[in-house]
């Protein structure tokens, strides 16, 4: 291939790249030197983009796709010029939809959106697990005026981490028949000790029931992970009241702790959802602000009612966590490695848990917190549709 042939293909090239690179290439009269340079700047720019890995895609702040690279065919399946033009919605499945919407508040509020996994439609309507970047374009003025995203195939790591799911759900299944039979022999075994009066063995077989519990505990949470992630829960949603759940949830962790646990929930607060699901979420929040707060102190449980949804609040005033981790707190078994962290038994599970229960209902999860401040973790749940009177008046 001639220089200027390849010149002339990466001018085509640039074209559906960079729209304005059409113009520029075909200006013959413009030599000046300047508009050379910038020329091939443009030329560089549309090489580099043209031979990335990973899929590159420019859009309108509307949504319609503006630049295609020759990855993002690859990765899609339609050529430049049968997807430029074209709303960004053809590239999702009906289920993902909404990421639209999203993405756009997003980046309308001059925000980046990092590494997101999502799901995509390619041209033969095949279904693709992606990993994607979305940055703001903006005018000279600092206008928004479109966005660029970066898309990478992850199939291959989807395809391990199923994989690792099902071993660890296969795993765990199998322990959990021994453990069950080991929690009843231990139990009928302290019965009868405690019935013949053997103190020498109460201790000892108190803190052998005690670590099957343990045992149960930490091979249920590892099941119920490997179950979300795999998509194998079903929410039962039903209408409850939340203060009375709080109530339920605080009321066996405080026996156990010598910290305040205060339930400042609003009465009534109906929600509907997965009763048991959210019970779980509370107690993963209220349980972590009891692990992490060595010194004993408050921990105040609220609800705050917003348009729409209910926030509920955890507080503690323990360790505290740097701002840098607050988002990788909730990635699966993500723990921080801090020395005063480390302290503290986990398996890093409990937070990805709850988050993922939370996106189940369409909730949101996040944390405020500094180190050696205390920490808040909010998560918000659509309020319910039926208010209480409506209910009662049926
Ligand atoms: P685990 O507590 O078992 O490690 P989690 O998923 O519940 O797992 O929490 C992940 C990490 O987030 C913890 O290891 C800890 O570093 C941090 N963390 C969670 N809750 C708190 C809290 N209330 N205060 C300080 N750090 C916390």
């Amino acid at each position: 291939m001639t220089k200027t042939a390849s010149n002339g293909n990466i001018t085509k090239q640039a074209k559906s790249i960079i729209p304005s690179a059409g113009y520029a290439a075909t200006s013959t009269g413009q030599d000046s030197q300047d508009s050379q340079a910038m020329m091939q700047k443009l030329l560089h720019w549309a090489a580099v983009i043209e031979s990335s890995d990973d899929a590159i895609i420019s859009k309108s702040i509307d949504g319609y796709i503006t630049g295609w690279n020759a990855a993002a065919q690859r990765l899609y399946g339609y050529t430049a010029e049968e997807v430029i033009g074209k709303p960004v919605s053809i590239l999702m499945p009906p289920e993902r939809i909404d990421d639209f919407p999203m993405i756009m508040n997003q980046l309308k509020a001059g925000k980046k959106i990092d590494h997101y996994e999502t799901r995509r439609k390619t041209k033969t309507g095949r279904i693709i697990d992606v990993s994607i970047t979305v940055s703001p374009i903006k005018d000279a003025k600092g206008n928004l005026i479109g966005a660029s995203k970066i898309a990478r195939n992850i199939a291959d790591r989807k395809q391990d981490e199923r994989r690792r799911d099902e071993f660890v759900s296969t795993v765990s299944h199998e322990l959990k028949t021994p453990i069950a039979s080991q929690k009843i022999y231990g139990e009928l075994l302290q019965q009868q000790i405690d019935k013949d009066g053997l103190g020498q063995y109460q201790t000892l077989i108190k803190k052998m029931n005690q670590q099957t519990i343990k045992l149960e505990k930490l091979v249920n949470d590892l099941l119920e992970l490997s179950q979300l992630h795999m998509g194998r829960i079903k929410l039962e949603p039903q209408e409850f009241e939340l203060s009375q759940l709080v109530s339920d949830i605080i009321e066996p962790i405080q026996s156990t702790s010598t910290h305040k646990i205060v339930n400042q929930t609003k009465k009534p607060t109906l929600i509907t959802a997965d009763r048991d699901r959210i019970g779980q979420v509370i107690a993963n929040l209220v349980s972590n602000a009891v692990k992490y707060s060595p010194h004993p102190a408050k921990i105040i449980i609220a609800t705050k009612a917003e348009p729409g949804q209910v926030v509920v609040s955890i507080q503690d005033f323990g360790i505290g966590i740097d701002p840098e981790y607050s988002q990788r707190i909730f990635e699966r078994f993500f723990r921080i490695n801090g020395e005063d962290e480390t302290t503290y038994p986990g398996m890093g599970i409990g937070l990805n848990v709850s988050a993922k229960i939370i996106s189940l209902h369409q909730g949101k999860i996040w944390v405020e917190s500094q180190a050696g401040q205390g920490s808040t973790f909010y998560f918000s749940l659509p309020s319910s549709r039926k208010t209480r009177s409506e209910g009662q008046g049926r």
